[in-house]
């Protein structure tokens, strides 16, 4: 079989479609020299909020920032506890410790990825008296592109008062089982445009979305330093501020996301038709499909016992793999202060072990994911 060069994401294709759009819109940013904030980004806010099904979006430096300001939002602060996992990336939990407050991890479930609520659950059942009382906030990650459960995920933080923010950072456009749309279940969305993600921008930018009033008019005074009047400051905030060119890029983008997406599930439903021809559904974990919509930001199998030989495999033989993500959280070594040990979340550190992104990106060709899969293939037959 010859060699081909299958990336893990190559976003020229994508450009090359929609270059002249985007260089029309760009000019146009360059031509008003309007750089910081404008009528670019209240259109963007408009367009994200109608598409995520919420009543406020809130346009932002980054995915990350998403997550601090609405974490600043709800006065999340020093003390303070907030429930998520230990297998996100690690935005989830770093804008958690750089307020002062402390994560509680529970562990994810094995075919989804996410949050196990009777894991959430019990995990908040082990708090002392004390601390139950400062747990305000838990962060489900829909990580991929698959919804968590927000169902009971959502009655868990209703019996326990905790507002819910939504790492959607890979999941724009993904619906719950009931057709709810990631972002617009919980208290805050919070999405990124890093160029990597289903709607990336040229750079780094990010949107909260959320539904209640008050809270979208806090968060639009915290993005800019809490001023408001501008220079009269009730709050501290930063500049957390989204640049006019990017929104006008995103607003292009998002035109083609429903497209795009649907080139992602073709492609997962190519992988899965071609594994199961190959022999192989039987040797690696395939992503659980359903209930919902899946936005396939990644296309994750797992790999027991093998998944870095098949890794070295692969990027011996041209196809780009990656591991999201090698390391959990509770065993970085800046929280070890936490003091969680190994074995405390055994299926987060399972998946850390076992799991590898393929090639998903929505102009994938049928040969290169039949070379993929013939790839994988060679290394069990070896
Ligand atoms: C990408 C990502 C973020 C952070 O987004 P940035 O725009 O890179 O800051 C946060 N959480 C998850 C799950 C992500 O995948």
């Amino acid at each position: 079989m010859s060699q081909m060069t299958v990336p893990l994401l190559d976003l020229k294709p994508q450009y090359r479609q929609i270059r002249e759009e985007i260089r029309q819109v760009t000019e146009e940013v360059y031509e008003s020299q309007q750089f910081i904030m404008g009528p670019r980004v209240d259109a963007l806010e408009a367009e994200i909020s109608a598409y995520c099904r919420t009543r406020h979006a809130v346009g932002v430096s980054s995915g990350t920032d998403a997550l601090l300001l609405a974490l600043m939002t709800l006065d999340i602060g020093p003390g303070d506890l907030v429930l998520t996992t230990p297998y996100s990336f690690f935005a989830t939990v770093g804008t958690v410790v750089r307020l002062g407050a402390r994560p509680v991890f529970a562990d994810i479930e094995a075919d989804s990825y996410n949050l196990d609520p009777a894991a959430a659950a019990a995990a908040l059942e082990a708090l002392g008296p004390a601390s139950r009382r400062r747990v305000k906030a838990m962060i489900p990650v829909h990580l991929y592109g698959r919804m968590a459960r927000m169902e009971e995920l959502g009655a868990l933080a209703e019996a326990w008062r905790l507002a819910v923010v939504e790492d959607a950072a890979q999941a724009i456009g993904s619906e719950d089982g009931r057709g709810r749309r990631a972002g617009s279940i919980g208290t805050a969305g919070c999405f990124s445009f890093f160029p990597s993600k289903n709607l990336g921008g040229f750079g780094d930018g990010g949107i909260v979305t959320l539904n209640d009033d008050e809270l979208a008019e806090k968060m639009r005074i915290l993005r800019v330093h809490g001023g408001h009047p501008k220079y009269h400051h009730h709050l501290v905030g930063g500049n957390f501020r989204l640049d006019a060119l990017q929104a006008a890029i995103v607003r292009v983008k998002l035109r083609y996301l429903d497209q795009w997406t649907a080139g992602r599930q073709a492609n997962a439903a190519t992988y899965r038709r071609l594994f199961k021809e190959a022999g192989l559904d039987g040797r690696i974990g395939l992503p659980a499909e359903g209930p919902g919509r899946h936005i396939y930001n990644q296309f994750v199998i797992r790999v027991p016992g093998r998944r870095d030989a098949l890794r070295d495999h692969l990027a011996q033989h041209g196809v780009g793999c990656e591991i999201y993500y090698p390391i959990p959280l509770h065993r970085q070594p800046c929280f070890a202060d936490l003091g969680y040990e190994e074995g405390d979340f055994p299926e987060s550190e399972r998946a850390a072990a076992e799991t590898l992104a393929l090639p998903i990106f929505p102009e994938l060709s049928d040969d290169q994911q039949q070379y993929v899969v013939d790839q994988i293939r060679s290394f069990f037959a070896a």
